[in-house]
């Protein structure tokens, strides 16, 4: 006999893509006029109803809840549906895209589906400076990635950054919050006067170091090292700037690693290390001393991003000479795959369409592109279309803002540059105006959360409900921007 109480036949207004069922309980995002319900359709005694709170009718000889989106339904729905749980993505081609707004997920879904399932994505990422910067925690990051993630229907897995983890405390809210991959950013303990110290100096700066990571530990004075095409030795002066340039940082990601691995117990996660946020690029007899003393201090990672050469400004292509990057990233990936494998990763990956195709040749396909305030850009592409005037008070704004915002960031952009507000004839077309496309990229903090006199929010409640009523518009363009991001990384020649 057929079953006509299925989800399907209620008459609800269900995202068609959301439709899914598990131990014979059914679910859906349904749509209503006061915002969406998670809708859970089961038997009356069924012991999901356990799992989530909202609103009980009987159909027929079912029982259909409609759940708020609370964290607690996100809790329950991951809890249920397997996929939704972040997991651990091993050594796969992949790639995290950040969302600073919490409403990108969708669109970013799509573009990991057109890649096929060739590119492990991760859709709930951020940084604990992000954070702060927009007012959100790590689990409302977690959790709009699972209500994206959910009406879309992706069921090919996920992990989760907790990205530019600082101290332990960082670690422990991340990991309470369901995150999976983490990202340890010990670029406050590199030590930049390396760049111009004598030998004598580098002795009395080595002398300094912490005694777990004194160069002599290290083993490797001396040594050389025949990577593929790379030589490398380490004489005293080699070694001695990189111990003093990496060791602390070293030490500290090893302290982090060791207080994850306790903080976890028997859940499963991944490390990445990333000293990309640094003034001078790691050299490859530096990134050889990293990974040599991170093994040595029983530190496992997956990925690696190393400062590589040339500028990877936020939001624009990779400025610098494209051969130089890639003999450059040749002897990044030789190293990985030397002490690894594990994958390098591309940080401020955002819009590097020049160097794509590069990174994707020269690792292999061991490498992790991480984008986060591109997506925030093509939030503001979508209001242009939509609200030209709201976009123009946004851009005003920025201007005032971006002496200051841009301080905790590596942009060029100068405002004498970027067009004035009056001299603008295509706003869409503002987003790809070099000066202006970074301009808006920095002060997304600002703009999220600058206050009226009253207190309320000046931009974020328009901001965000002109995304909400326009979902299939920023969708599609999310979908066409990473789409040009990943398809670099599906055909490694
Ligand atoms: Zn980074």
């Amino acid at each position: 006999m057929v079953n006509q109480h299925s989800l399907v036949s209620a008459n609800l207004n269900i995202f068609p893509r959301s439709f899914t069922s598990a131990n014979g309980v059914e679910y859906g995002l349904a749509q209503f006029p006061l915002g969406p319900r998670v809708a859970v359709l089961a038997h009356p005694e069924a012991p999901v109803f356990k799992s989530f709170e909202g609103t009980c009718v009987q159909f027929g000889e079912k029982t259909l809840l409609l759940a708020p989106l609370t964290p607690h339904t996100a809790a329950g729905l991951r809890a249920q549906l397997s996929w939704l749980q972040p997991r651990p993505l091993g050594l796969k081609t992949s790639a995290g895209m950040g969302d600073r707004i919490g409403l990108a997920t969708p669109g970013h879904v799509r573009a990991a589906r057109a890649a096929d399932g060739k590119i492990a994505p991760i859709f709930a990422q951020q940084s604990i400076r992000e954070m702060t910067r927009t007012g959100r925690t790590p689990q409302q990051v977690m959790d709009d990635a699972t209500w994206g993630i959910f009406s879309e229907g992706w069921q090919a897995g996920v992990g989760a950054d907790a990205d530019h983890l600082k101290t332990p405390e960082d670690i422990d809210i991340c990991l309470a919050a369901g995150f999976t991959f983490f990202t340890i950013d010990p670029g406050a303990f590199v030590d930049k006067r390396t760049e111009t110290a004598s030998l004598t100096e580098l002795r009395e700066l080595a002398e300094q170091l912490p005694p777990e990571i004194q160069p002599g530990k290290s083993g490797l004075l001396n040594k050389s090292f025949r990577i593929e095409n790379l030589s490398i030795t380490f004489d005293e002066a080699t070694l001695l700037k990189a111990a003093v340039k990496y060791g602390t940082a070293v030490a500290h990601v090893a302290a982090m690693y060791h207080h994850l691995e306790k903080a976890a117990g028997t859940r499963p996660f991944e490390l990445e290390v990333s000293v990309d946020e640094t003034d001078q690029p790691t050299s490859h007899s530096e990134h050889v001393y990293i990974a040599s003393e991170l093994k040595r201090l029983g530190v496992k990672w997956v990925s690696l991003a190393p400062r590589y050469i040339g500028r990877f400004e936020k939001g624009v292509d990779y400025m610098g000479d494209t051969n130089a990057f890639e003999s450059d990233i040749a002897g990044h990936a030789a190293i990985a795959r030397e002490f690894g494998p594990y994958k390098l990763s591309l940080h401020s990956g955002s819009d590097k369409f020049s160097i794509y195709g590069i990174a994707s040749r020269q690792t292999r396909g061991l490498v992790h592109l991480k984008t986060a305030g591109t997506s925030y850009l093509e939030a503001l592409r979508t209001i242009a279309a939509i609200d030209v005037g709201f976009f123009r008070e946004i851009y005003t704004f920025a201007r005032e803002r971006y002496d200051t915002d841009k301080a905790s960031y590596h942009v060029s952009a100068e405002l004498g540059r970027a067009p004035l507000p009056d001299r603008v004839t295509n706003w869409p077309a503002l987003l790809d105006q070099f000066d202006a496309r970074e301009i808006l990229h920095v002060t997304f903090g600002s703009v999220l959360t600058d206050q009226n006199a009253d207190g309320s929010l000046r931009f974020y409640d328009r901001f965000t409900s002109i995304l909400r009523a326009n979902p299939e518009a920023y969708a599609a363009n999310l979908e066409t921007h990473f789409t040009r991001h990943l398809t670099p990384f599906l055909s490694i020649e």
